[in-house]
């Protein structure tokens, strides 16, 4: 079969290049055109096909317009409805005609009821087989690409992957059989199993991508721990000692412990690909601080990146208030410098002048070449896109001339990984955790207050103040519109400083000039500002230990791990903390759990668990916005026991059978591969 230039642009869209491709495009559901059944025993929850006369047809106006039909045959009568419809859909009802008709039965006013039906002659073939429907885009219908499916079918190579004592020992039905069931069910296949994907073909298949996956993670640490990183081991201790002299507090035992397990990787000669889990709060920073000195230390250039300016710019402050007295020499680096600066900055970083940069996004343009960079630093990781993690791991790997050479790489998250994302996506990442707050902090105390009840906090608000502590009003999202939010939060800020006489109000929002919003910062951060009404730009890092009341207004449109992020804008200090989370009624069903989520616990960890649980896996990574797919057929909620067999088989084979393992990721993974490096 040809196709049209504009067939072929949808299907790439789909993915769809070659014969491999077709055939492991697998239905989305089936529908039964296999038989017809009695009209009488058409039951309401029920897709069927059967045929009768119309007996009846007209087009109602009341309540609404409307096309109805009753067709029947000796078992029973069933109505057909139309709340929308061509004058072509209205000519194939009329009455006494023979039909068949097919669709979901509902239990309607006058008894089962069909709605949009599809109506054809009666008498027609019935189809051998459930019919696939397969996931499309616009423009592309079923029936053309079953035909190329069907095509693909005949000349892919559809030869199994697994040995047979393999296949046996997990239970696999053959590659082949799974494929050709799944696109051509036979007749007797149940079409719940399909749907439900627990019919063996569907486990074959799903075991075949986790077994996929697990291959290539583990390849890909194969392949990480071949290159060469550079082997930063400081000359002497001397800055180091210096920076620990500098720091206002001792380290926790769980700081000193990620800090010696992060100096180790950078010791050795392939590339640190670590993660620092710590909750809001737990001083990651500091841990970053000490292995830019390190890194330093031993020659290298460091960069630090942080997905909004206000906390890069917090960064800048913290590394050169540390930092700069022990002589190192640091540069900034954001999309908001003028030509002049910026040119200047990337001079120093081209010259290897430049021993710290710290900065945003802006780090990662093509025209940023370092002359030596060891280690990067990403703060919030899980906040910058696949593609700008993909863009900075390529960074380091400097020109052709030399031997490519990775950097180290360090990232930091409040967001704890769980258990099942850990075995699947990051099995190529080492995990640091600092499970341990800094002395004398107190839990924050979270209250929900009906938005109906906010006058209330002015006295609170005036309270704190006065002890001289400093609070910030956080202003809804309103996802419609950003013109909309900034209005909202200047408003929020007038009507503040009317309520809130003789304290000082400040205002910082996302549409500010770079210079103001710092501006605002430094003010907040010296405490000439006592109430800041910000948008979520202060959602991440931001770190001033003396404010301790939070209220968010809204809260009900937050995500979880947004309000655990705001929340943890308060309790940096020893004081005692509120978070306040103004809501408005009615809740729905799942901001009523966020909220609650909110007011049980603290936990980083429990928040993230119970946010993995409303939200789902791809979700929570961020996936479904990169448009990267990377689990098609399994699922991690439903199939950790599969999850399991994969890994231990994976392991197996790449210890003892590489020729499987190639044969294996060939079919699964051409074309993956960088994703996963990310
Ligand atoms: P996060 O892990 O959320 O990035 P930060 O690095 O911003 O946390 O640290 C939070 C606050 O705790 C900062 O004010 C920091 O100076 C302080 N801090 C970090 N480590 C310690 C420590 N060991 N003892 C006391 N305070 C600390
Ligand atoms: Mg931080």
């Amino acid at each position: 079969m040809a196709t049209s230039s504009a067939t072929e642009r949808r299907l790439q869209r789909l993915g769809l290049h070659t014969p491999q491709d077709y055939i492991v495009h697998l239905p989305l559901r089936y529908e039964d055109e296999t038989q017809l059944v009695p009209i009488g025993s058409a039951q309401p929850g029920q897709s069927v096909q059967v045929e009768g006369a119309v007996l009846h047809s007209e087009v109602q106006l009341r309540p609404r317009r409307q096309l109805v039909a009753v067709v029947g045959d000796d078992t029973g009568r069933l109505s057909l409805r139309w709340l929308h419809f061509y004058p072509s859909q209205q000519k194939q009802v009329f009455k006494g005609r023979l039909v068949r008709v097919r669709g979901e039965v509902r239990a309607g006013f006058n008894g089962p009821e069909i709605v949009h039906p599809r109506v054809a002659a009666a008498g027609g073939a019935l189809a051998a087989a459930l019919t696939p429907v397969y996931p499309t885009t616009e423009g592309l219908s079923q029936p053309t690409l079953r035909k190329l499916i069907d095509r693909a079918l005949e000349s892919a190579d559809l030869s199994d992957t697994l040995p047979d004592d393999i296949r046996d020992r997990f239970g696999l039905v053959p590659f082949a059989q799974a494929i050709r069931a799944l696109h051509h069910p036979p007749a007797n296949v149940s079409a719940a199993d399909l749907l439900e994907r627990e019919h063996p073909a569907w486990r074959r298949i799903k075991f075949d991508e986790l077994l996929a996956q697990q291959l290539s993670l583990a390849r890909a640490r194969a392949q990480r721990l071949s290159q060469r990183a550079p082997l930063l081991k400081p000359q002497n201790t001397l800055l180091l000692k210096a920076l620990h002299a500098r720091l206002p507090f001792a380290l926790t035992a769980a700081q000193r412990r990620v800090v010696d397990e992060i100096l180790a990787d950078l010791q050795r000669a392939h590339p640190m690909h670590r993660l620092l889990q710590g909750d809001v709060g737990s001083g990651k920073t500091v841990v970053a601080a000490i292995a830019a000195a390190h890194a330093i230390a031993a020659g290298a250039q460091v960069a630090i990146m942080a997905p909004t300016e206000i906390l890069a710019e917090q960064h800048l402050h913290k590394m050169v208030d540390w930092l700069a007295p022990l002589g190192v020499n640091t540069v900034w680096l954001t999309g908001s410098l003028t030509q002049k600066t910026r040119r200047d900055a990337s001079q120093a970083i081209q010259s290897g002048q430049a021993q710290l940069v710290v900065g945003t996004q802006a780090l990662i343009q093509d025209k940023v070449a370092f002359a030596n960079l060891g280690l990067i630093i990403l703060d919030e990781q899980h906040r910058f896109g696949v593609g700008q993690r993909l863009a900075l791991s390529k960074k380091g790997e400097l020109g052709p001339d030399t031997d490519t050479v990775i950097p180290h790489q360090l990232n930091m998250s409040a967001t704890p990984i769980p258990r099942t994302l850990a075995m699947t996506f990051f099995a190529d990442l080492d995990v640091s955790v600092i499970d341990e707050l800094p002395p004398g902090r107190q839990q924050v105390v979270t209250k929900l207050l009906a938005d109906t009840r906010r006058h209330e906090l002015t006295a609170h608000i005036g309270a704190e103040v006065a002890r001289g502590r400093q609070v910030y009003w956080v202003c809804p999202l309103v996802e419609e519109s950003e013109a909309l939010q900034l209005q909202t939060a200047v408003d929020t800020h007038q009507q503040l400083s009317e309520i809130l006489a003789g304290m000082a109000v400040g205002l910082v929002h996302g549409r500010m000039k770079p210079a103001e919003k710092a501006q605002v910062m430094d003010d907040f951060r010296a405490g000439r500002i006592q109430v800041l009404v910000a948008t979520t730009v202060i959602e991440v890092g931001v770190d001033v230990p003396n404010a301790s009341l939070m209220v968010i207004e809204h809260a009900e449109r937050f995500g979880l791990a947004q309000l655990h992020q705001l929340r943890g804008r308060v309790g940096r200090g020893s004081a005692q903390s509120v978070c306040v989370l103004l809501y408005q009624n009615p809740l729905s069903a799942i901001a009523r759990q966020r909220l609650r989520a909110m007011y049980e616990t603290t936990d980083g960890f429990e928040i993230a668990r119970r946010d993995l649980d409303l939200r789902g896996p791809g979700e929570f990574l961020g996936v479904r916005q990169s448009g990267a797919q990377i689990l098609r057929f399994a699922s991690l909620e439903t199939d950790a026991a599969l999850v399991e067999q994969a890994q231990q088989l994976a392991a197996e084979l790449l210890a003892a059978q590489p020729e499987t393992v190639d044969r294996h990721l060939g079919r699964w993974m051409r074309g993956k591969q960088d994703f996963l490096r990310t």
